[in-house]
């Protein structure tokens, strides 16, 4: 299956009020222009020196996505790169977008990352813990949160990963409820190849596609 095909088939597949954001770690940008030739407007980057690199070889206009984990080091240059940063979960790193989004006279969209199977291991913010944090962001006025992102444990079945979104959803309804200052809730990023359609079951509006889009990473 092509590029073409593929994001044709999950386009037409997928309610448009979905986000269908491509993954494109490891890509070419020839690839990812494909993918945006073919209906995709967002792209996800999870490396900054990858994204700065993909974005001046790519010659279409779209919307640029960080969806790794950010270095608070790489801020400086993210922030130029990127729409949205959708990994924001601790308020170091918050302060430091803060700061370089206001040296630069930028307000940059986050999304809060929940670690919602909290795994050690993982990024993202304890699903008990997102609310003070939501908070504690609100005062900075470079940033504004516009929702939150998850990825889930890796489970051997999507299936065994609907509590984790179910509980993502019921978080993102309640942290939207508090309209807090600096923050407009509108986005409710998780969901990957083998498991976006169980995430927009569970009230997903944005999911990252990077396999079913692109085909087998040469990494895996
Ligand atoms: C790679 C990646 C995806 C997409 O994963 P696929 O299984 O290739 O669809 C989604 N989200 C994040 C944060 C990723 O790093």
């Amino acid at each position: 299956m092509s590029i073409l095909d593929n994001v044709s088939r999950i386009l037409s597949e997928i309610s448009p009020d979905v986000t269908v954001v491509a993954a494109a770690k490891t890509r070419t940008p020839q690839e990812i222009s494909e993918a945006i030739a073919a209906g995709i407007f967002h792209i996800g980057e999870n490396y900054v020196q990858e994204a700065i690199l993909a974005k001046e070889a790519v010659s279409y206009p779209a919307s640029w996505h960080f969806i790794g984990h950010l270095q608070r080091n790489k801020v400086k240059d993210a922030i130029k790169v990127f729409d949205m940063i959708q990994t924001v979960d601790s308020l170091r790193l918050a302060r430091e977008i803060d700061k370089r989004a206001r040296n630069e006279g930028l307000r940059i969209p986050v999304l809060i990352e929940i670690n919602s199977a909290r795994e050690t291991q993982k990024s993202g913010v304890f699903p008990e813990d997102a609310r003070a944090l939501v908070e504690e962001i609100s005062s900075l006025g470079n940033i504004v949160i516009r929702g939150l992102m998850t990825m889930g444990p890796f489970l051997d079945s999507p299936e065994e990963i609907r509590p984790y979104f179910r509980l993502t959803r019921d978080l993102y309804n309640k942290l939207r409820k508090l309209e807090t200052e600096n923050a407009d809730f509108s986005i409710l990023s998780m969901g990957m190849s083998d498991s976006y359609q169980i995430a927009i079951e569970e009230g997903a509006n944005m999911v990252r596609i990077g396999t079913a889009i692109f085909g087998p990473r040469p990494d895996k």
